[in-house]
């Protein structure tokens, strides 16, 4: 199983939710059986209790699991079913251990977020990951995953520990995180600085992304990729333009315009080459 994580930095919305089901629907046009989980750093167990006037609509799987919005994107882009368990939320991470210290499962133990939540969420992942989401029934080769909120942020903290060790126990070829961040326009120049704050954010938590996807109303020019290349430490071949396009299901087609396939290819080392079959 290979993994592919998204984060997001400067806002939230910034549409890390389409990056990610395009990242799959490309991989999928490859011929690569893909799953997708969706983390939310607040301590809700799941979105029904939450106002839709705050949070936006609940949306409702399957299995009666009611979850984010992103899940539902996830299903149509990549034409799977997914179950309450593919989106964790704090609350259920904290309510499992908690079940489980009052069991007595850690007798005489500390229980303390590290490791104690950050094993649960890693375990948590791997677990889902090999839940079969679509009619063949077979366990996914990559599971895609999104941790909501932006970096910096106290609540997706504990997340972003977890996957730093996640890197570990499942192998640097096996792992590829991914940074989706926002370029502005001010007076017709793009501005790469949030973008360098926000990837420095990133590695100061110990982890550094290959890949970034840019948001910005118009396709990034190559001295704005050369510039958050030098300062983000990236080839710049691996800096991405995910402006605005008139339809998000254009998307996918933009990301294999710009090679996204060549070069998850080489992050995650396939021993095949991913040729999108995709025309438009
Ligand atoms: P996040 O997961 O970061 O909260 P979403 O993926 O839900 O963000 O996207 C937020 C909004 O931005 C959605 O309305 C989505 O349709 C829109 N969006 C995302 N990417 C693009 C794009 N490349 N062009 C136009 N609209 C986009």
């Amino acid at each position: 199983m290979k993994y592919i994580a998204v984060t997001g930095g400067v806002v939230s919305g910034l549409g890390k939710g389409v990056t990610i089901s395009s990242m799959g629907r490309m991989l999928q046009a490859s011929g690569v059986k893909v799953t997708a989980i969706k983390i939310d750093p607040y301590l809700n167990v799941d979105a029904g209790t939450m106002s839709p006037f705050e949070h936006g609509e609940v949306f409702v799987l399957a299995d009666g699991g009611e979850s984010d919005l992103d899940l539902g994107n996830y299903e149509r882009f990549l034409g799977i079913t997914l179950t309450s368990d593919h989106n964790i939320t704090t609350g259920k991470v904290y309510r499992k251990v908690i079940l489980a210290e009052r069991k007595g499962d850690y007798l005489g133990k500390t229980v303390q977020v590290v490791p104690h939540i950050t094993d649960c969420i890693q375990d948590w992942i791997e677990r889902v990951a090999q839940i079969p989401v679509d009619p063949s029934g077979q366990v996914a080769e990559v599971c895609l995953i999104e941790v909501g909120g932006t970096v910096g942020d106290i609540e997706s903290s504990v997340f972003l520990e977890a996957l730093r060790q996640f890197q570990f126990r499942v192998g640097f070829e096996s792992f590829c995180l991914c940074f989706v961040s926002l370029v502005p326009v001010l007076s017709d120049e793009q501005k790469t600085k949030p973008t360098q704050h926000g990837v420095r954010d990133l590695r100061s938590l110990g982890l550094s992304p290959q890949v970034i996807f840019c948001r910005s109303t118009e396709p990034l020019l190559d001295a704005t990729k050369q510039k958050i290349s030098l300062f983000c430490h990236v080839p710049a071949s691996n800096v991405l333009s995910v402006h605005d396009v008139s339809n998000v299901y254009f998307v996918p087609s933009l990301l294999k315009s710009q090679n996204l396939h060549m070069i998850l290819q080489e992050e995650l080392q396939f021993g095949r080459s991913l040729i999108p079959g995709l025309t438009s």
